[in-house]
């Protein structure tokens, strides 16, 4: 049994700790609660949106992930399902993307989908005329990034998994304290703050802020998980409505912002017919891992074999957890 210390306590450093436990190793995590964290910020969609942008193994990462998922809801029961807020939703694409996304899908994904020349407004009744052909993929995976955090730490402290609150300044200062001998592997997950421990020169990770917007209408507005350009509209239960998100690169600046709010709302506007009345409004913000290369993270350190990265996933990071987790146990093995 090998003893690993996993720093940061997102979706990726969750995951990980889930597939090292469940393989029998010894786990710490620890975590200074940034604000920011991205996971809790998550729209919780567990399916490539335009993964044609991406790399090949980007794109694979993605295909492995959405099975992952599929085989971790299927040992869920329904209480635990809930209590994620699992959901299976029916993604519309429409608009411009509509034919590249039919070919990229039938080529890479063993899904059904429907493409459909009627009119968009006939399976959604708030959605403007104009707004023809569309894409529509069965039972995608949607859960609650924030309620999945919470159910993992929770079956993680059952399994012995202890965590601690605790903020690494520098890993190298960390690494030579006496205590930190007893690990065999350290693994950072820390995500778009990851570098920052790291002071690595020849990687680049930057955070990637990502700002949504809640809201809930007076009636159900839609019905399915709505994808147009390069925003989505999730509809979650009790007329509660996610829209996002936007991809800025503002550094670690927190502030939610008037730019984004109006951004969020005219993307909206561009697809109803009638105005949106949004009650209980919210505007939420994270900082995504963002490695310039577009690609994540999971290798072991060229000189220190005990050190390992998992990060870097800015867009796919829920998504593609439990697959990267997977690809550090073989690390590790
Ligand atoms: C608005 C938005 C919407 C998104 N929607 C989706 C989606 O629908 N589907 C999807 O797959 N992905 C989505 N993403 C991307 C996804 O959220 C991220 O890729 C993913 O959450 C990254 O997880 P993480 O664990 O690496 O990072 P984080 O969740 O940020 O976790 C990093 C952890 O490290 C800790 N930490 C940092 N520095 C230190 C330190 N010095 N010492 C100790 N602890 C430290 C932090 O406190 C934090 O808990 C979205 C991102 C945003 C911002």
């Amino acid at each position: 049994m090998t003893k690993c210390l996993i720093i940061g306590s997102g979706i990726i450093g969750l995951t990980t700790a889930y597939e090292l436990s469940k393989a029998g190793h010894r786990v710490t995590i620890i975590d200074n609660d940034k604000n920011g964290k991205a996971s809790k910020s998550a729209a919780g969609l567990l399916f490539p949106l335009n993964p044609w942008n991406n790399s090949k193994n980007m794109q694979k990462l993605c295909m492995a992930g959405h099975q992952e998922y599929n085989n971790f809801f299927n040992i869920l029961n329904n209480k635990e399902k809930n209590e994620i807020g699992f959901e299976k939703k029916n993604l519309i694409i429409f608009g411009e993307n509509i034919d590249l996304a039919k070919n990229w899908y039938q080529k890479n994904f063993n899904i059904k989908f429907n493409y459909t020349k009627k009119k968009l407004n006939t399976i959604e009744k708030n959605i403007k005329e104009s707004h023809k052909n569309f894409l529509e993929i069965e039972n995608i995976n949607v859960i609650n990034p924030q309620k999945l955090l919470n159910y993992l730490k929770h079956i993680l402290i059952k399994k012995n998994v202890e965590f601690k609150k605790y903020n690494i300044e520098k890993l190298n200062i960390f690494l030579g304290m006496p205590e930190n001998d007893k690990y065999d592997f350290i693994i950072i997950c820390a995500g778009a703050w990851s570098n920052y421990i790291l002071e690595k020169k020849d990687m680049y990770l930057k955070p990637i802020k990502g700002q949504l917007l809640y809201f809930k209408t007076e009636e159900k507005l839609i019905h399915n998980v709505l994808l147009y350009k390069d925003y989505y509209i999730i509809p979650r239960n009790n007329n509660n409505i996610v829209v996002g998100a936007t991809i800025e690169d503002v550094g670690f600046d927190e502030k939610i912002t008037e730019k984004a709010k109006t951004y969020l709302a005219n993307s909206i506007a561009e697809i109803f017919e009638k105005k949106i009345k949004m009650i209980n409004f919210q505007q939420k913000f994270g900082f995504r891992p963002y490695i310039d290369t577009e690609e994540p993270c999971i290798i072991a350190d060229d000189t220190d074999k005990r050190l390992i990265y998992n990060f870097g996933h800015y867009r796919y990071g829920v998504l593609t957890a439990i697959s990267s987790a997977k690809k550090v146990l073989d690390l590790i093995s």
